[in-house]
């Protein structure tokens, strides 16, 4: 076995997860690991920006990492989808003015304060005059003066600094733009070839977009929906349905709606996801000032606290991590409001609000007794073994007040769970019979730092072992505190 420090292998604090984009201020191998040890779980690596030889890189450290940490770490791979963009500029950036002009157009030599190019073709001969793009999240308001097969002139009613690619949205008009772009279909093909263990769809507007995606994936890796169209939220229900996790993806949903739109929309679709027992993640924007400035505003940890108190399972950072100036700082801060918040004595009826009522299966019967179980005697942890993760799930989903130690035989599987609420996912031998499980949950949950002599740990397995769907075993364990002993794996 190699030498890992065996703190490291401890639970972290907090049940909520933390998913950090990777960019130029966190590709370095010394950062990501800072980044890891500040709280990340999970790494999103954005294919909006870079190349493959690049993004290649860093998921080859990312597993590096995993190796020398020894926990498992998920690698999210975000499709850029039928996003809008600009095109580059001279100095990487410029100033559009207030009530100035502004054009984009079909010419591909750099911008500066009067124009930039619009790579995309659809656009041009389908805007009419007082349509509206918004540029970067919505912060620069350009408005269509005159619109023809070259040209679009705009009147910048809110101006501001717009830089190299940054994203434009046409709410008012239709674009005729499938939902995986070229760029998607290699992209997704070098995430899958990488083993990403989730795929991120942007700007998923049906669910067949997502039969699409998953037909791609060729079996391989999870699948996660971008709610960030409008059209998304109207079809919430089959595209929760048809996917294996859910972003709610403030950023662009903000834009192509109403930002007040935003708040009730971030609860229901978090509600409906965690009904579905899936993982759901609550990104953008959640400490944006870090990007600048060591210390997050109090406006944005509430907002982070209030995504851990609506019951997410996971928040994102997106620039704070990928190009802030503070990206380990961010990560920390975000794991003390978590923890902070897990603390609270009123936050696990908080997040029980929300009624789960149990599916008429064995499985969730069981899932279910394992919450009424650890509100009731002291138990340490829930150890769930399972091989698709699909127990591990049914458990999160009653938000237990004790952490899951999930046992899998599946690596893919440990890593996919590194997104779900309250999994402390080990990949390790398959078992045999009961008293191995016994025996190992015992070892395992000793090594993790779960508990000690004396400690409860609930066992939550399905014989015969190996057969999905097959959970019908709940048992009730002590630790006697030397089953570390002379054992491996
Ligand atoms: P993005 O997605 O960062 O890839 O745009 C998140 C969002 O739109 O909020
Ligand atoms: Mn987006």
């Amino acid at each position: 076995m190699n030498k890992i420090d065996p703190k490291w292998l401890n639970p972290r604090g907090r049940k909520v997860k933390i998913l950090a984009t990777v960019g130029p201020a966190s590709r370095d191998p010394e950062m990501l690991e800072r980044l890891v040890r500040a709280g990340v779980d999970a790494f999103r690596v954005n294919m909006s920006h870079g190349e493959h030889a690049d993004h290649g890189e860093t998921i080859d450290e990312i597993r590096k990492l995993e190796k020398q940490l020894g926990r498992p770490i998920a690698i999210f791979c975000d499709l850029q989808g039928p996003k809008l963009r600009v095109g580059k500029f001279k100095d990487g950036k410029a100033v559009i003015r207030h009530s100035g002009h502004f054009t984009l157009d079909r010419n591909p030599e750099p911008g500066d304060e009067t124009r930039v190019q619009l790579p995309h073709p659809e656009l041009f001969g389908l805007l009419d005059k007082g349509q509206r793009l918004l540029i970067n999240d919505g912060k620069i308001r350009l408005r269509v003066i005159r619109a023809d097969e070259d040209e679009i002139l705009c009147s910048a009613e809110v101006g501001g600094v717009i830089s190299d690619r940054k994203g434009v949205n046409v709410p008012d008009a239709e674009i005729p733009i499938p939902a995986l772009t070229e760029k998607d279909r290699k992209d997704l093909a070098f995430a899958v070839q990488k083993g990403a263990d989730w795929i991120g769809l942007s700007f998923v507007q049906r669910p067949e977009d997502l039969a699409e995606a998953r037909k791609l994936m060729g079996g391989y890796g999870a699948l996660c929906a971008k709610i960030e169209k409008p059209m998304a939220v109207r079809r919430l229900d089959e595209i929760i349905e048809m996917s294996d996790g859910v972003m709610v993806a403030r950023g662009d949903l903000g834009v192509e709606l109403n930002p007040e739109e935003v708040p009730p929309l971030q609860k229901q679709i978090v509600n409906k996801t965690r009904i579905a027992g899936k993982p759901v993640i609550v990104a953008t924007q959640m400490l944006e000032s870090m990007i600048e400035s060591p210390a997050p505003t109090r406006a944005e940890v509430s907002d982070v606290a209030n995504a851990v108190y609506d019951g997410a399972d996971a928040v994102m950072l997106s620039a704070e991590t990928a190009a802030g100036e503070w990206p380990e700082e961010a990560v920390a801060i975000m794991d003390r409001i978590s923890a902070q918040v897990e603390n609270d004595e009123a936050y696990l009826d908080r997040v029980r609000f929300l009624d789960t009522p149990p599916d008429r299966t064995t499985a969730d019967a069981l899932s279910h007794a394992c919450m009424t179980i650890a509100d009731t005697v002291n138990i340490a942890a829930i150890t769930v073994f399972t091989g698709s993760g699909s127990t591990a799930r049914r458990v999160a989903r009653e938000r237990p007040s004790v952490p899951m130690l999930v046992l899998t035989p599946s690596q893919r599987t440990a890593r996919r769970l590194a997104l779900l609420w309250g999994a402390h996912a080990v990949a390790t031998k398959d078992i045999g019979s009961f008293e191995e499980m016994i025996a190992k949950g015992k070892r395992m949950a000793l090594r993790h730092g779960f508990g000690e002599a004396g400690s409860k740990l609930i066992a939550l397995a399905g014989v015969p072992f190996g057969t999905p769907g097959s959970t019908n075993l709940l048992h009730i364990v002590t630790l006697a505190g030397d089953e570390l002993d002379n054992h491996e794996g």
